[in-house]
């Protein structure tokens, strides 16, 4: 997410209409949910999906904590695993909170950071901080996470991400795995910073000389976006040729189905080529705001397990593609 956007979150933003909620809500309870199969899919299953699908929050402001409580009981609801990037100041703010919602064995947590400041020069969120500042963040955010959580935090998603994740940055590749990460998600926009984010793979460092560490992208959307959650109005944000024109929509959700629509494009892309995984870029302040019932939410888990997508986390991704011969 765009680090300075949640200052400027405005109230009053609830565009959904009551009976349209009320229509998804029937449809959840009556149809898409009863007929999910009771076990998750399994990984290499004659004829089922290779695609992992993985649920995933850039965790960062104090909006956030009320919106973890309705994710988390959708999360168990689906028996859908999830990734938790969270910054280290929020979790410092909500220790023993974040730990009795999220300590459970369907989540990952991950860092978001310690206070969201760039790692790197980014278009749009502003300059990386100085060296000694990118190592405040990177140690003290997962340092943080593993106090918190009493747990090893293996993964750390950089505030705002960049459009050629971490390639030629030796210094924060070398801080990172200083630090005992086992992956990095960073690639989290399209090219020359376009939305959407597209369906990369993951890759290791090798070509920079670290070729224990891996990028793991996230897709999609930066979620806020579509909702117009920062204030920007119309934004030079798409490419022309655009590279996945179906994935952009013609104006902002106003609607939970609006934005499953939009999430509905990537799952399914992911699934008919069979990409390694797919993992949409989901902010819970801008959720809840947009959405405070989670039906979004209700309806892309529901599509997930009917695609047979296979649901997991970041860390289980890291260990499947790290295992991989070559
Ligand atoms: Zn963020």
């Amino acid at each position: 997410m765009l680090y300075f956007s949640w200052t400027h979150e405005r109230q009053g933003n609830e565009v959904h209409r009551i009976s349209r909620r009320g229509f998804i809500s029937a449809a959840i309870a009556g149809g898409v949910a009863a007929s999910l199969p009771t076990e998750p899919s399994q990984a290499g299953g004659a004829g089922q999906r290779k695609t992992r699908y993985i649920a995933a929050y850039d965790t960062e402001s104090v909006g956030c904590l009320a919106a973890c409580r309705r994710i988390v009981e959708v999360h168990k609801q689906f028996e859908m695993p999830a990734t938790f990037f969270i910054l280290g100041r929020t979790l410092d703010a909500n220790p023993a909170e974040y730990r009795k919602l999220l300590d459970d064995p369907l989540f990952e947590i991950a860092s978001h950071t310690y206070s969201h400041q760039m790692l790197r020069d980014n278009e749009f969120c502003g300059s990386a901080v100085s060296a000694d500042q990118k190592r405040m963040e990177i140690f003290k955010g997962k340092e943080t996470v593993e106090r918190v959580f009493e747990r090893p935090c293996v993964g750390i998603r950089p505030g705002c991400g960049f459009d050629n994740a971490l390639r030629g940055d030796g210094e924060v590749l070398g801080l990172i795995r200083e630090a005992g990460f086992k992956y990095v998600s960073s690639l989290l926009w399209g090219p020359d910073y376009s939305m959407p984010a597209l369906l990369r793979e993951p890759f290791n460092y090798a070509a920079d000389g670290f070729a224990n560490l891996w990028e793991l992208p996230g897709h999609g959307w930066h979620e806020n976006l579509l909702k117009n959650h920062n204030g920007w109005g119309a934004k030079r944000l798409t490419l022309w040729p655009a590279p996945f024109p179906e994935a952009i929509p013609r104006s902002f959700c106003k609607t939970p189905t609006d934005e499953f629509e939009v999430n509905r494009i990537f799952l399914d892309r992911a699934g008919e080529t069979e990409t390694t995984f797919v993992s949409l870029i989901w902010h819970p302040w801008s959720l809840v705001k947009f959405d405070p019932e989670m039906k979004m939410l209700e309806l892309t888990f529901a599509h997930a397990r009917a695609s047979e997508l296979i649901p997991c986390t970041y860390a289980q991704l890291h260990e499947h593609v790290s295992a991989l011969p070559g």
